[in-house]
């Protein structure tokens, strides 16, 4: 109660209607023309153009036109449009962040430097089963910020219990996101109030999900099928989601060959080698299936995923911290569609794709190294990395005839950086830079479907502070009513 208070008093100080973005950016529903001018813009387009010198002409939600910036603003004069000059900026489109648990933002720092039992057992499950919706609300909201910050515009969520608290959220911030419920109809150590779902009913709360919030928030927020993970997961439950997922045409999203013992246990209970050869027998492994991880993974499976068209999302520093090294360049090179994701923040704690780019090019560096003795500094270049945070994303999305690169007839989702900073200049090779030098704070301004969510660094939507303020008080209520304690690592005195 306190916190729908709060909402309507200070969160919504900048409602996301036409007058509140019209005051902020000139920019508004009534057919007014926004260029953006003299930026170096990286498109992502197929041909892989960059105008050093660039313009991008959006009306309403959609990219008009993009080209050298003498023409387009020559050509558009007449439209009397409003003219933003970025020279010295770089514009780029908005990231797509594959792999987000944005309601397990609250739980950042409650389980770090534990083992993977304890992780799942003793502190994320406690913590994700005694969330209320606000909860997840509140918690989204304070990921949203983060995502918003490191030039994030769309993102897949993982799972969480509560979509209408997230969907609630994503509308609020005036991001995009396709999101999931957390479905989980089998398993061991599951907390009382997850055990009770049979597989329909998991099958029939997401059919009634998506009725409630596909395609909602001008289109903004896309609902598809989860499935936890195949160890929580009955024959009933993938064969039903499978099918429910190609009636609604949607996606499903699901995590995927994440530690050995995964692989170990569907030879024990299901008689065959790992998750993806078994996911093929049941013919889940298909080009809506967005697999999250997929680390443990041998020649043939990545084949197995090359032919399906299933998408896979590497998220570096989770992987480094929870799961192992992913063959991601076996993957590319056998023409699997690659993204990047954070992850949740009780396994990764930075919520930032800048971050994850610059750890995905290192990482998979040293994975040569690691397999190969050898050093190959040529694996993952720049370029790979950057369509992988956009046109690759995307696709993995089933959303790349909207998004993912910046072309005519396109969303404008869009994010403007900052190239002038110590940490950045000076900038020889701008493809490499945006990828090995940028920072989070190199991000100063980001549009979500024609509006800006972002400017100059600060988040036009909702009041960040009120947000953390409101963060803090959640997550103190939620670990003292889920028992969770973390111990002290040093003598506090
Ligand atoms: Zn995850």
């Amino acid at each position: 109660m306190e916190t729908q208070t709060l909402e309507k008093k200070n969160i919504i100080n900048l409602p996301t209607n036409d007058t509140a973005l019209k005051m902020e950016s000139g920019h508004n529903k009534n057919n007014s023309i926004l260029i953006l001018h003299n930026a170096l813009i990286v498109t992502m387009d197929t041909q892989n153009r960059v105008f050093q010198s660039g313009a991008i002409v959006i009306e309403d939600d959609t990219i008009k036109a993009i080209g050298q910036s003498t023409d387009i603003v020559s050509q558009h004069s007449s439209f009397s449009p409003q003219l933003i000059d970025f020279q010295g900026h770089f514009i780029l489109p908005g990231f797509i962040n594959t792999h987000v648990h944005s309601s397990q933002q609250l739980a950042r720092g409650i389980a770090d430097d534990v083992d993977l039992l304890t992780w799942l057992h003793n502190r994320i499950w406690p913590y994700e089963s005694n969330m209320t919706e606000e909860d997840s609300y509140i918690s989204t909201l304070l990921c949203g910020i983060e995502l918003i910050h490191s030039g994030v515009t769309c993102f897949a969520e993982a799972g969480g219990q509560h979509v209408t608290g997230m969907a609630r959220a994503v509308q609020l911030l005036g991001l995009r996101s396709c999101l999931v419920e957390s479905i989980m109809d089998a398993g061991e150590g599951l907390p009382g109030s997850w055990t009770k779902r049979t597989s329909e009913e998991c099958i029939q709360s997401q059919k009634d999900l998506y009725k409630k919030h596909h395609n909602t928030a001008d289109g903004r927020i896309r609902v598809w099928f989860g499935i936890r993970q195949i160890m929580n997961s009955t024959d009933d439950l993938l064969n039903g989601t499978r099918d429910a997922a190609e009636e609604l045409e949607t996606g499903i999203h699901m995590h995927v060959a994440e530690i050995p013992y995964e692989n170990q246990h569907v030879m024990e209970r299901r008689g065959v080698q790992g998750t993806v050869t078994y996911l093929e027998k049941v013919k889940l492994l298909q080009n809506n299936l967005l697999a999250a991880h997929t680390v443990w993974v041998n020649d043939e499976e990545v084949s197995l995923l090359a032919k399906a068209g299933v998408k896979v999302s590497h998220c570096p520093a989770a992987a480094m911290q929870m799961f192992g090294f992913s063959p991601v360049r076996k993957m590319l090179d056998a023409g699997v569609c690659v993204s990047l994701g954070t992850d949740g923040a009780p396994s990764n704690n930075r919520m930032s794709i800048v971050d994850e780019m610059y750890l995905a090019s290192l990482i998979n560096k040293g994975r040569e190294v690691f397999t190969k003795g050898t050093t190959d500094p040529t694996a993952l270049r720049a370029e790979t990395i950057l369509k992988m945070v956009t046109i690759n994303g995307a696709k993995s999305l089933l959303w790349d005839k909207e998004i993912g690169s910046l072309e005519v007839g396109k969303k404008a989702d869009i994010i403007v950086v900052n190239p002038s900073t110590w940490s950045m200049m000076p900038v020889h090779d701008c493809i490499s830079s945006l990828v090995y030098s940028m920072r989070t704070e190199n991000i100063t301004s980001v549009m979500c479907n024609g509006r800006w969510i972002m400017r100059d660094k600060r988040i036009l939507n909702v009041d960040e502070e009120e947000v953390i303020s409101m963060a803090k008080r959640a997550s103190t209520t939620l670990l003292k009513k889920a028992g969770i304690q973390i111990p002290s690592r040093m003598n506090i005195v």
